[in-house]
């Protein structure tokens, strides 16, 4: 009895001082503050309960747990100081203020999308005749090299790269190339199909050029020539420049890509509002620099090796800025996936270029 608690001893006191047990509460408690809740209730309990003295003092010590250590340490823990208190606060703040804005623009993206899938983009044949009519089929994988792009040359080594890329540095330091997957060269029928999912908003034609992208793509990864990506990225547009045209086109691509080959999207990336790409010289296009920046919110922690989807690949500019913001936001391998890919001016030069595909007379 002697190691009973002194709270049960200060409730018995309480409960002899006033009248009744309902006075002694209060009392008991504001004796008691500095010790913690558990305690209190404790001492109240007991006062109340001990309305009459036996009931007190003749407790059990064991049904009421001293805690002679928990108090102790919470009055030595010394107080957040105000200035860590105002930081974190101003973080909390700048969190919620992210995750609004993250909010509106998912907002704003899925507004643009029931515009485009119900005002926009209705004025172009059906995509699915046309390309039966054409009799069109995706390329080989093994028509092309798969660490560029580039048409192969007739038995051209591909073990190494093709004589275009051998030599050639990656796109970006710190950002390995992983591999390119292509659905064909920038020739008819894909160099008027393609720009004219842009152009025209022709959603039709993007969907199934997406869905071709992405079993392209799959195939590849089964047969080990690309790592399975982490993330599919679309090559960003600005929102008034895709509100003007009607449709994302490389957005349109990407999800089905990423539906194909079942892997998540991401939009780490955001587009500039800059002149115009199409039709502008290298002159131009170098003066567009710092046409893509990281969104806020970047990339999510486990996206190192990312899938980018582009319509076509001319001179590299697009990929290679985008991909800069790509290492910036921490990814260290880049797979790249377009619809079409122009071969570089030397081999069109040599009249390798342009006429019909040399592999088509070998098979
Ligand atoms: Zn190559």
């Amino acid at each position: 009895m002697k190691g009973s608690d002194p709270v049960g001893g200060r409730g018995g006191a309480a409960s002899h001082e006033g009248d009744c047990a309902g006075q002694a509460v209060p009392q008991t408690a504001s004796r008691t503050m500095s010790v913690p809740n558990a305690t209190v209730a404790g001492a109240v309990t007991s006062a109340a309960a001990g309305a009459s003295t036996t009931a007190a003092t003749g407790r059990p010590p064991t049904s009421d747990p001293p805690k002679p250590a928990s108090p102790r340490t919470a009055s030595t823990k010394q107080p957040a100081s105000a200035r860590e208190l105002a930081r974190a606060v101003r973080e909390m703040n700048e969190d919620a203020r992210g995750a609004r804005r993250e909010g509106r623009a998912l907002a704003r993206a899925q507004r643009l999308d029931w515009l485009e899938r119900s005002v926009l983009g209705h004025r172009m044949p059906s995509a699915t005749a046309l390309l039966q009519m054409a009799a069109w089929r995706r390329d080989d994988l093994d028509a092309y090299c798969g660490r560029c792009g580039t048409t192969r040359a007739p038995f051209e080594d591909l073990r190494r790269g093709c004589g275009e890329c051998r030599d050639r540095r990656s796109l970006v330091r710190g950002l390995r190339l992983g591999g390119v997957v292509r659905l064909g060269r920038y020739a008819p029928p894909l160099s008027q199909w393609v720009p004219a999912i842009k152009q025209r908003a022709w959603r039709d034609m993007g969907v199934i050029m997406g869905t071709e992208l992405g079993q392209q793509v799959k195939q590849a990864i089964l047969e080990g020539r690309i790592a399975r990506p982490d993330c599919v990225v679309s090559v960003p547009v600005h929102w008034l420049r895709r509100t003007l045209r009607g449709i994302d086109h490389c957005a349109v691509l990407a999800d089905e890509v990423a539906r194909v080959i079942e892997v998540p999207r991401a939009w780490p990336i955001r587009a500039r509002l800059a002149h115009r790409q199409t039709g502008g010289d290298r002159s131009v296009r170098n003066a567009n620099r710092g046409r893509y920046a990281a969104r806020r919110g970047g990339l999510k922690a486990g996206f190192r090796r990312i899938l980018l989807v582009d319509d076509v690949r001319t001179t590299g500019a697009t990929v290679r800025e985008a991909s800069a913001v790509l290492a910036e936001l921490g990814a260290t391998e880049l797979l790249l996936a377009v619809c079409a890919a122009a071969d570089p001016p030397r081999r069109s030069a040599i009249g390798f270029v342009g006429g019909p595909d040399p592999l088509d007379d070998l098979q």
